[in-house]
């Protein structure tokens, strides 16, 4: 009895590439920098990611004086700043 040689039939897509659409997965857009520098350039420290995280900045009281703005962390939003915009 001899053994009948098989053929490799299986297909030999490229390693972490999807067949389907032959592109690797999207990347998550809170990896790119690019997007904060045009938010806000600032880096302020975040007690709770404790780290000088990026800002958004968010108005927060409208006074006669002046707008008092509030910086919010972008990655868990807590409040790492404000500032007022004197008129
Ligand atoms: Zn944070």
């Amino acid at each position: 009895m001899s053994a009948l040689p098989r053929k490799l039939t299986s297909p030999t897509w490229p390693t972490g590439l999807s067949p389907r659409t032959g592109r690797p997965p999207r990347q998550d857009a809170s990896e790119q920098p690019d997007q904060f520098r045009s938010l806000n350039a600032s880096l302020l420290y975040c007690p709770s990611c404790r780290v000088a995280t990026p800002t958004r900045e968010r108005l927060l009281l409208v006074l006669p004086t002046g707008n008092l703005y509030e910086y919010l962390c972008l990655h868990c939003g807590t409040s790492t700043g404000s500032k007022t915009d004197n008129r």
